[in-house]
């Protein structure tokens, strides 16, 4: 079913179906079973299509593929989704505004309405915080082993942390590097078995445990790190020409603003249910940027996907809505909170009712139709309204159904 109506009316500001914020794995796979459902798709990406797979090596963990390179991985997820014909702009999303209801994108190539949002903005790699760290970037620390692993052929350098990122990388630098001293915080990595195995059975590199970098230092360019061990105070230093700091993730949400609507949990990751829905009506977040067990490309695209139909699914209803409840000469509408088993047996009963030969009344759940709800300005819950055309001409909040039956009696034919 191809959906081009649209839930408000046409202003001078652009008006899209689906914007999805993002073009990485997750953001691609929205894309494809956005387009597949029919809808309108723009994606938003600030660089190259397929996030941060372009700047992972090798990618060995993605189903159907042994072995891929990532850049190639992410040529062939952008190729799929031009296949299906969704629209792609180079754009930085500096905010999301909701205003009445609406949803406004805000980039740096002007505003966009969107009927609905998926937020697939991906991650960052986070600073490890030394001194020097900032000074050296880009002569001689580095965030991205694909990108600046050549740079260092032949000579020594060192890998900051414990985790998958860290060791799986280490073992790639070692194609170019001299010796990858691989310094972590703890005893114990904190990545995959199969990974730790595979780099301290490689030769070149030298574990380092226990250690913090307190200092990156040199000249023009990297020339040591200054380590301090944490249990025992033992400094030490190492000579290196570079580092590579893999110390973990943040999330891409700064346009999000400190505040704002969308629930984030400690560390400013999207919070959603198993729908991808966010806490704003009609915004759903997909893939690194959410907060989730397990950050892969397998878990984005799976995530994109139910994003993908969710949203669809989330329009659908919507653009039912207003055909069913805004449109007609007279109808009648239940409205109550789906998760209350209060309203749910009122509503139960209004069926029974219906089932009876009564007049027929929409049941609605508020709390996913929140934008109806503020639009008909209905206040408390449950209640019960009669609209004329989508005006409201009564209403009733309501506690048991005679309160239903005795509104029904009392309006007019
Ligand atoms: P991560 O799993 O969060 O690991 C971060 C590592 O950095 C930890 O070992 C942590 O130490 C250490 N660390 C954090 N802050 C530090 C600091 N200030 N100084 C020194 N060390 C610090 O992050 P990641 O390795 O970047 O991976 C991110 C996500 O991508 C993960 O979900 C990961 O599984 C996934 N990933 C998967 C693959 C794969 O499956 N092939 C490859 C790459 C990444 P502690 O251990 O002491 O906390």
């Amino acid at each position: 079913m191809i959906l081009y109506a649209r839930i408000i009316g046409v202003n001078e500001m652009e008006n899209r179906q689906l914007v999805i914020v993002g073009g990485g794995p997750a953001g691609l796979s929205a894309a494809i079973y956005g387009r597949r459902s029919g809808l309108d798709v723009l994606v938003l990406e600030n660089g190259i299509s397929g996030g941060q797979v372009n700047v992972t090596s090798k990618v060995e963990n993605y189903p159907g593929f042994k072995r891929i390179d990532g850049m190639e991985l992410a040529k062939s997820f952008r190729e799929h989704t031009d296949m299906f014909g969704a629209e792609f702009r180079e754009s930085r999303v500096e905010s999301l505004l909701f205003e009445g209801g609406d949803k406004i994108i805000r980039t740096d190539k002007g505003d966009i309405m969107a009927d609905s949002v998926i937020i697939s903005s991906g991650a960052s790699f986070s600073k490890a915080g030394c001194k020097g760290e900032t000074e050296f970037t880009g002569r001689g620390v580095c965030y991205c082993a694909v990108c600046d692993g050549a740079l260092f052929d032949g000579l020594p350098i060192a890998v900051i942390g414990g985790g998958n990122s860290a060791v799986e990388e280490a073992d790639y630098l070692t194609q170019f590097a001299s010796r990858v001293y691989l310094i972590h915080r703890r005893e114990e990595f904190r990545a995959q078995k199969t990974l730790i195995e595979r780099a301290l059975a490689n030769p070149k590199i030298e574990p380092v445990m226990g250690f913090v970098v307190d200092e990156i230092a040199g000249g023009d360019m990297v020339e040591r790190v200054v380590l301090r061990n944490l249990k025992s105070g033992e400094t030490r230093e190492i000579e290196v020409d570079g580092v590579f700091v893999f110390v973990g993730l943040k999330p891409n949400a700064e346009f999000l603003g400190d505040k704002g609507p969308i629930r984030r949990s400690r560390g400013d990751w999207i919070v959603t249910n198993e729908k991808m829905e966010t806490s704003v009506e009609g915004v759903f977040a997909a893939g690194d940027v959410r907060d989730k067990f397990l950050r892969q490309i397998v878990t984005a695209t799976g995530d994109g996907a139910t994003a993908g139909m969710a949203a669809y699914e989330y329009l659908s209803n919507q653009y039912y809505l207003r055909s069913a409840l805004l449109e007609p000469e007279r109808v009648r509408a239940f409205f109550m909170s789906s998760i209350d088993p209060g309203h749910l047996a009122i509503a139960a009963q209004i069926e029974e009712i219906e089932k009876a030969g009564g007049r027929g009344i929409m049941k609605i759940d508020a709390h996913r139709n929140v934008r109806i709800r503020e639009k008909l300005d209905i206040k408390e819950l449950p209640a019960i309204v009669s609209l004329e055309r989508g005006r409201k001409v009564r209403e009733r909040v309501v506690s048991v159904i005679d309160d239903v039956r005795d509104f029904c009696k009392t309006e007019m034919p």
